[in-house]
């Protein structure tokens, strides 16, 4: 059994409506959304108005969540039944126990560039289409009649930190520890750089003791 949630991205201008079906819960969610801030501020780099768009927001949510994946895959902690993003576009799934709900500065207000994450507990038996309603009319008194709240946190999007060495990523896909470096450059690094040819040295020479 997964923990469904339904997250919503907002602003006065847009309100995005994702689902995902496993890892709702705070555990989950909270350091997620944090690796997810610093992930967002480097892939929009410069543009940093992206950040206060929803659909921007929401679209590199899905992003960030599909190399969430392949990182489990890469590193073979689950066994994975499919291989595509968890979160996606509710659209008409109505499945659901946690909410979250991402608000972002309006539009262009760079300057004060703070996200706000809230997690809820869904309460059986309320309106669900009245709390949807609610959510996107920005109602947020009327939440606590949906929804019993679990967290609250701010979040700036800033990539600060050890990323990845050549390029900075800070995501789910950097693959070696020291140096840091994303699955992105290691590819392109993999054409002749000195760097991967002494890790594939490595690798021969490890190769002799694991095989049969
Ligand atoms: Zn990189």
């Amino acid at each position: 059994m997964g923990t469904r949630g339904e997250i919503y991205v907002r602003n006065s201008s847009a309100v995005i409506e994702l689902w995902r079906h496993y890892d709702a819960y705070e555990r989950y969610m909270k350091p997620y959304f944090k690796l997810f801030a610093r992930y967002a501020a480097w892939c929009v780099d410069g543009q940093r108005h992206l950040l206060t768009y929803p659909e921007d927001v929401a679209t590199m949510l899905i992003t960030f969540d599909y190399e969430v994946k392949l990182s489990q895959q890469l590193h073979f902690s689950r066994r994975l039944f499919e291989v595509k993003p968890d979160l996606r576009p509710r659209g008409n799934i109505d499945d659901f126990e946690k909410v979250w709900i991402l608000d972002i500065p309006d539009i262009n207000d760079e300057r004060r560039l703070v996200w706000r994450v809230r997690g809820f507990d869904y309460r059986y038996g309320a309106n669900v289409e009245e709390m949807r309603d609610a959510i996107r009319r920005m109602e947020d008194a009327m939440l606590d009649c949906y929804l019993r709240k679990t967290s609250n946190f701010t979040l700036v999007p800033k990539n600060e930190g050890d990323g990845c060495k050549f390029c900075r990523y800070p995501g789910p896909l950097l693959l070696t520890e020291d140096p840091p470096v994303c699955a992105y450059c290691l590819v392109r690094k993999v054409k002749g750089d000195d760097f991967v040819k002494e890790q594939v040295e490595q690798i021969l020479k490890v190769a002799p003791l694991i095989s049969p």
